[in-house]
């Protein structure tokens, strides 16, 4: 009898070694372990389009292997070419992705967790409750769909028809799911695999410093950080994380972060009304931050429904940008992308009635 698919392994995250262990076990030859890792870096997932390999291999890896750890279940595509991804795991709980491009990158927004422990209160993923960590296989995956879908139906005029970025800032908090996000970015990163530089591969966490650390000395990636207010009282119930690792202990954990050559890490702002844009949060900002290795994103509230907080008027938060530039920093205001479709930071959510 067939084993349960989701106990095998998954052959998004495979290795070229472990693959060829089962091909060569069976008796047939190594080098189509390499075959089906080339077939499997361009998105193509099930072995019976991977046309050089034949039907006895095709099979075997169809038994040996979980082959689709995700499926795709719905597909949305915004005005400006966001495209909303719904996928069913095999458990059948549902993840969001989304590819955002340019004209110059394509970047997918990644999933790590079925919903979030952390319940930050302005966002929408916070509200669902938490049900999974995401496999490497599953993370992975996501983006070889993308791919795929990308081969199939190519991206309009003028927008990048390839995968070149990865955030992980869609459903979850990466850095509570260090299993799965290690193996994924190993894979992600890894010559056999999709060989992503790590100045293209953004983790965004809310602030679990142990496992930044980690995170640093294993796969130091660009490093993204929920901050939200740089006063302890307001961050404590912005970012609830705070309360367990506050602005001193995540001072010195971004100072240990290692930096690629002339990168940066983004300390990500969301601006509230009158919650944290106000002057002595620029104050507090400026006395937190470390010019030389951070700089600041402003985010723009994206509202769902019933959500309790409205965000910072345009003109406030242009003002708000000015007063951090007028002192050196270095501050950008993010371009919310999708929100015809509810496809921006902090509006995944993963529930049918939304995606309808
Ligand atoms: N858990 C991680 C990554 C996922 S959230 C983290 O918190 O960093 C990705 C980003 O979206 C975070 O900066 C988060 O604070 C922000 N976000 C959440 N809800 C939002 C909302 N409603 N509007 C705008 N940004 C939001
Ligand atoms: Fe979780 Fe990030 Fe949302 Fe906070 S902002 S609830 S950490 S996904």
């Amino acid at each position: 009898m067939r084993a349960m698919s989701t106990s095998l392994p998954q052959l998004p995250s495979i290795t070229l070694h472990d693959l060829q262990g089962f091909i060569t076990a069976s008796g047939l030859p190594k080098f189509r372990a390499k075959q089906i890792i080339q077939w499997r870096n361009k998105g193509v997932l099930n072995p019976d389009n991977m046309g050089n390999i034949p039907k006895n291999i095709r099979e075997l890896v169809n038994d040996k292997l979980c082959c689709q750890p995700i499926s795709l279940t719905d597909k949305q595509c915004s005005e400006d070419g966001t495209r909303k991804y719904l996928f069913t795991l095999k458990s059948g709980k549902s993840i969001e992705t989304v590819l955002i491009p340019e004209q110059e990158r394509g970047t997918v927004c990644l999933s790590s967790q079925v919903g979030c422990v952390l319940d930050c209160p302005f966002c929408h993923t916070g509200t669902q409750k938490f049900e999974a960590n995401l496999t490497a296989g599953e993370i992975i995956a996501q983006v070889l769909a993308v791919k795929e879908d990308l081969r199939q139906n190519p991206m309009q005029e003028g927008l990048h028809n390839h995968v070149t970025h990865l955030v992980y800032m869609g459903m979850g908090e990466p850095m509570a799911n260090e299993a799965g996000v290690h193996q994924s970015l190993a894979m992600l990163m890894s010559e056999e695999g999709l060989h992503l530089s790590r100045r293209r591969i953004t983790v965004s966490t809310s602030g679990l410093t142990p496992q930044i650390k980690h995170l640093g000395e294993e796969y130091p990636v660009n490093l993204a950080v929920s901050l939200h207010s740089a006063i302890n009282a307001e961050r404590d119930i912005l970012v609830p994380i705070n309360i367990k690792y506050p602005l001193e202990v995540l001072r010195d954990c971004l100072n240990a972060y290692p930096l690629a050559h002339q990168r940066h890490i983004t300390l990500e702002y969301l601006l509230l009304d009158d919650i944290n844009d106000r002057d002595e949060d620029i104050q507090a900002l400026l006395n937190f931050i470390n010019p030389e290795r951070e700089r600041i994103n402003l985010i723009r509230f994206n509202p769902y429904p019933n959500s309790p907080y409205s965000g910072t008027p345009t003109e406030r938060m242009n003002s708000f940008a000015k007063a951090l530039i007028s002192k050196g920093i270095r501050a950008t205001v993010r371009r919310s992308r999708g929100q015809d479709i509810m496809a921006a930071c902090g509006q995944l959510k993963s529930s049918k009635a939304i995606i309808s």
